[in-house]
């Protein structure tokens, strides 16, 4: 069985072990009941379309770019002849310097910031948050990737592996779990942990405005952008320029880019 065909049984398997893991230990209280159901169905509605248009549209646009690269002998790894281990450490480090840089970018560029609040809007971060993004930040972001592919001279094989790996690890980091405040510690050397990525979900914007990082960590250390929460317990997390039960709803996300909240309005610039 290739590594795409595994994919979405790997998916669905953390994803229900993650569930439970929320559901036997959550950090932050849940909402409870149905509202926990309601809240869960719509994040996951989100990804699984946004999973249907990556699969039905970018797939083939991907791999027509990895294809096009090898056909020109263009990409960094066609002009480089290093051990086939090598090259996909140095492809897997590269994808994860542009996925956070990528990230920063749709903080800093307005329009860019419009698409990404409705992933930062969630005031009950859990499992499901790791799955909702607006479309439109998907395909901002699958664009992008057609040149980066075409310019690493990436395979679809190196591809899948990152995406897994970056699945793992974004469906952990958002999870409503903590594997204590040493154990996150360690782990935060290594890859981006919840306590890392709760602080990116803070209300409070040099809060969110930290902690870009997706897979590896060691991009807001080198970037200075790394920030370890102290009391993580202590973090209000979502936007309060989006706390209205409104917003929450399937039509109000879709509509969330399109609305004139303005970030730093009410109290958000003040730590409470
Ligand atoms: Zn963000
Ligand atoms: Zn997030």
């Amino acid at each position: 069985m290739s590594l795409a065909e595994l994919r979405p049984w790997i998916a669905f398997g953390l994803l229900a072990l993650l569930l439970l893991w929320e559901t036997a230990k959550p950090f932050f209280a849940n909402p409870g009941g149905r509202g926990r159901l309601v809240h869960g169905a719509r994040n996951l509605l989100l990804g699984l379309g946004n999973g249907l248009v990556i699969a039905l549209v970018f797939a083939g646009l991907w791999m027509a770019a990895a294809q096009a690269s090898e056909a020109h002998g263009f990409g960094l790894l066609h002009r480089i002849a290093w051990h086939p281990v090598a090259e996909t450490i140095l492809v897997l480090l590269l994808l994860d310097c542009w996925t956070y840089w990528w990230h920063r970018l749709n903080h800093r560029v307005p329009l860019f910031w419009r698409f990404h609040r409705v992933h930062h809007s969630d005031p009950h971060m859990d499992v499901t948050t790791a799955n909702r993004f607006h479309l439109g930040e998907i395909v901002f972001s699958s664009l992008l990737r057609l040149p980066l592919i075409y310019l690493l001279g990436a395979s679809m094989v190196q591809l899948a592996l990152y995406e897994t790996l970056l699945f793992a690890v974004v469906q952990f980091h958002h999870a409503n779990v903590s594997i204590g405040r040493r154990g996150d510690r360690v782990l935060s050397w290594f890859i981006v942990t919840p306590h890392l990525h709760k602080v990116h979900h803070s209300h409070w914007q040099p809060e969110t405005d930290s902690n870009y990082a997706s897979l590896l960590p060691l991009w807001d250390r080198l970037f200075g952008t790394f920030r370890f929460p102290e009391r993580p317990a202590s973090l209000r997390l979502g936007l309060d320029e989006f706390s209205a039960p409104e917003t929450q709803t399937l039509p109000g996300l879709l509509g969330t880019p399109f609305a004139s909240g303005k970030r730093g309005a009410g109290p958000r610039d003040e730590r409470e």
